[in-house]
C-alpha cells in the first residue's frame, strides 16, 4: 500500500462492496487505489476470495482487516486470513475471544489510527453480547464510512459519526412485531430484543432521525444485518423511512442483501472538483 494520504491530490474513488450481510454472515470490502480493507470475514473464504479477485486483490494483497467481534457470522474466514498473514486490528477482548494470536493483530486504537496506510479506523463501542465488540468509523482520504451493526442499543456516541458519514452501514435487524410473533424460542426473542442484542428497524430509524435532524447532507444509508426470519428488506426500508419523516425524501436507503452485491463509490470531494474542471 502506497500513499493514500496523497490520494486526496489524485482524486481517488473509494469503493465499498457488500460481500454478505445478515445473521448468516457479514463481510465488506473497502477498496481505494492501493488501499484495501476487509470489515469482518463472516462468509466462506471462497466467496470472499472471489470478491477480492474481482478487484484485483487476494489475501496477500489486502491491506488489512478489522474485526468487530468474535461471533461466527463475523469471523468464519478468519483461519484463512490468519494463514495468509492478513494484518488484523480489533479490540483485545475480540482477539482473545476469537483466538487471534497476540502476534497476529494490532489492538485497535481508541483514538483512531492508520493501521493500513492512509486509512484511519476509529472504534465505536457497541452494546452486544460479545467480549469487546466495536463498530467502525473508517476514513479513506476524505471519505468516511461508518459501520454500526450488532448493537442492542443506539448509543449517544453514534450520532457524530453518523452525521459525518458519506456511507453509513447501520443495523436494521428485525421488525419488532415479526420477532415477537415469529418462530424463535422465547429466550432467543429476548436475547435479540435486549440491549445486548440487535437493533430493530424502528430503533435504527429513530437513531437516524435524531442524528440527522440538523444535517444538510445525508449519508447514503445501507441497512444491514437483516434477520432472514424476522425481517423483510421492504419492511426495513419502509419503517426507517417512516421514522425519518421528511428527511426520508432526500435519503437514499438500501437494504443490504444476505448474499451481498451492493456497491457504493465515493469520490465525493475529489470528483466534484474534477467535474468543475470538465468542459461542459
Ligand atoms: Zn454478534
Ligand atoms: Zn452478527
Amino acid at each position: 500500500m502506497k500513499n493514500v494520504a496523497n490520494v486526496r491530490g489524485v482524486f481517488v474513488t473509494v469503493r465499498v462492496v457488500n460481500i454478505g450481510s445478515g445473521s448468516s454472515g457479514n463481510a465488506l470490502l473497502i477498496h481505494a487505489a492501493e488501499a484495501s480493507l476487509l470489515v469482518d470475514c463472516g462468509i466462506g473464504p471462497r466467496t470472499i476470495e472471489a470478491t477480492l479477485r474481482a478487484h484485483g486483490l487476494d489475501w496477500t494483497k489486502l491491506g488489512g482487516m478489522v474485526v468487530s467481534h468474535e461471533h461466527s457470522d463475523h469471523i468464519k474466514a478468519l483461519p484463512a486470513a490468519l494463514r495468509k498473514g492478513v494484518p488484523i486490528t480489533c479490540t483485545p477482548g475480540t482477539a482473545m475471544a476469537a483466538g487471534i494470536p497476540v502476534q497476529a493483530y494490532v489492538p485497535i486504537d481508541r483514538a483512531g489510527a492508520s493501521f493500513v496506510d492512509g486509512v484511519t479506523v476509529r472504534p465505536l463501542t457497541l452494546s452486544h453480547d460479545a467480549a469487546e465488540p466495536c463498530g467502525f468509523e473508517i476514513t479513506v482520504g476524505e471519505t468516511r464510512i461508518v459501520v454500526i451493526t450488532d448493537t442492542g442499543e443506539a448509543l449517544d456516541h453514534f450520532t457524530e459519526p453518523i452525521r459525518n458519514a458519506d456511507l453509513l452501514i447501520l443495523e436494521a435487524n428485525h421488525d419488532e412485531r415479526m420477532l415477537w410473533n415469529g418462530p424463535y424460542p422465547h429466550y432467543l426473542k429476548q436475547r435479540v430484543a435486549s440491549v445486548y442484542g440487535h437493533l430493530s428497524n424502528g430503533a435504527a430509524g429513530e437513531l437516524l432521525r435524531e442524528a440527522l435532524k440538523a444535517s444538510e447532507t445525508l449519508p447514503e444509508i445501507w441497512l444491514g444485518h437483516l434477520s432472514e426470519t424476522n425481517n423483510r428488506p421492504d419492511r426495513a426500508i419502509a419503517t426507517v423511512r417512516q421514522e425519518l419523516g421528511p428527511l426520508a425524501d432526500s435519503a437514499r436507503i438500501v437494504a443490504m442483501s444476505r448474499r451481498g452485491g451492493e456497491r457504493w463509490a465515493s469520490g465525493r470531494t475529489p470528483s466534484r472538483q474534477l467535474r468543475l474542471l470538465e468542459p461542459g
